[in-house]
């Protein structure tokens, strides 16, 4: 056995490409010979129509206790408006893991140039990684909410700018040893701090990782105009989640991006960028691919399994290539098929 995944399919698409997952990496593991325990949890709205809470103790149990944790999405509108809502579940299980980076790959796959918004000369050659720092910056500071004032706090220690900057430069020496970190250092002390700290980490441990620093502002317009001058993309939590949308749309469609985040240690949590999908799920439209490379990232990051990640990596880019597909890219495949055309050809 080489691992224990906390399964949680959650809502919506979550559930037709998390199952499409499942089965991915069942046959991938089969044929390397090597097992793997799922253990399904309920989560999200689901969990919260069988027993009133998005993250029932029994799934963060199970969650603490996997080697990695698989996700669907979580969402749909019988939620919105609600008291309680499925998405507490996800800043709830984040949280609770202590993930602190959260890591987007972006790369147009070979196929897939012309659904690319990017011209094709530009889109050929994309492959960054974006890391986001998850657990800091404003989205966790004090509020202050009154009629006409209001005030939100950005904060940041050195200690959580190292730990995410560890990964980053990590991450490169893997890849393209480039690291460019992106903050508004002209304006904010926080970014200073944060200039100051990577710099710092840069120094001691990775002075043979290329380092680089951008304003977020340039950051944008580049990003767009020259994407695949970048390697690893470091970034605070609000800089990060704006780029990683923005990054996101040029790899063709949101169906395609994966995600992982990580804490300290092995343990990953990982899900496809997209949500719940409310306006096809239960149609078989969607596309799993998303689902499919962030499986492949659990393989390698938490599993130590880089084969097997290389294998369902490889399996997928052959079918793009030869044109196979969902609606979103152009296809006429529906998640199942596709799945099952991967499977055959891993
Ligand atoms: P949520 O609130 O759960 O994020 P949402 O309504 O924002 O749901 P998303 O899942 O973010 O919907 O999707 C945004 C758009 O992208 C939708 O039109 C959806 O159909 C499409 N989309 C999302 N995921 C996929 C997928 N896997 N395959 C194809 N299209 C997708
Ligand atoms: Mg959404």
């Amino acid at each position: 056995m080489v691992g224990k995944i906390a399964f949680l399919p959650g809502d919506g698409v979550g559930r037709e490409v998390a199952g499409a997952a499942r089965k991915v990496l069942v046959a991938a593991a089969q044929k390397y010979g090597v097992s793997l325990e799922f253990n399904e949890c309920v989560f999200g709205g689901a969990a919260i129509d069988e027993c009133g809470d998005p993250l029932p103790e029994q799934t963060k149990t199970v969650c603490l206790e996997a080697d990695a944790v698989l996700l669907g999405a979580v969402g749909g509108p019988k939620w919105d408006g609600a008291t309680i809502r499925p998405e507490q579940g996800l800043l709830g299980l984040r949280s609770a893991l202590d993930v602190y980076a959260n890591l987007r790959p972006i790369q147009v796959a070979k196929g897939m140039e012309g659904f690319s918004p990017l011209k094709k000369e530009i889109a050929t050659d994309v492959d960054l990684l974006i890391v986001r720092e998850l657990t800091g910056g404003l989205y966790f500071g004090k509020r202050e909410e009154g009629m006409d004032t209001a005030r939100d706090e950005c904060l940041y220690t050195r200690a959580e700018v190292t730990r995410v900057a560890r990964i980053a430069f990590e991450a490169a020496r893997k890849r393209d040893g480039r690291v460019t970190s992106v903050d508004k250092a002209n304006v904010l002390a926080t970014s200073r701090l944060w200039r100051n700290a990577v710099n710092e980490l840069h120094e001691k441990d990775y002075a043979d990782v290329k380092l680089d620093h951008m304003l977020v502002d340039a950051m944008s317009m580049k990003l767009i105009q020259a994407p695949s001058s970048f390697d690893v993309v470091l970034t605070e939590n609000l800089f990060g989640d704006i780029l990683s949308d923005e990054a996101s749309v040029l790899s063709g469609s949101i169906g395609l991006a994966p995600s992982a985040s990580l804490g300290d240690g092995r343990r990953g949590l990982y899900e496809p960028i997209h949500g719940s999908a409310p306006d096809i799920a239960g149609q078989g439209k969607a596309n799993p691919v998303g689902m499919l490379l962030s499986a492949a990232m659990m393989m390698r990051f938490s599993l130590d399994q880089a084969e097997i990640a290389s294998c369902i990596e490889n399996a997928i880019s052959r079918a793009l290539a030869a044109g196979r597909g969902t609606g979103d890219i152009g296809g006429k495949d529906s998640c199942m098929s596709l799945t099952d055309y991967i499977c055959e050809t891993l």
